[in-house]
């Protein structure tokens, strides 16, 4: 079953991922995901390690 990433989550790796060097039209070159749908999943990090806060999505998830 897949499992979504909390609203505030997404909010915030979206926030990596909008001026990051390596989105190119909505797809990250360093892992080939499309971004909005990477983004949304629970079980999915940054390639490269430029999310913050993973631990709170995680977190946010299990108590929701
Ligand atoms: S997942 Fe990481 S490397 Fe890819 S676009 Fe987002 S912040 Fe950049």
């Amino acid at each position: 079953m897949v499992k979504l990433a909390a609203k505030e989550t997404v909010q915030d790796r979206l926030s990596y991922c909008d001026p990051c060097e390596h989105n190119k039209l909505g797809i990250c070159k360093q892992c080939g995901c499309i971004i909005q749908g990477k983004t949304r999943l629970a079980d999915t990090s940054c390639p490269i390690g430029l999310w913050g806060k993973e631990e709170f999505g995680i977190k946010s998830l299990v108590e929701d």
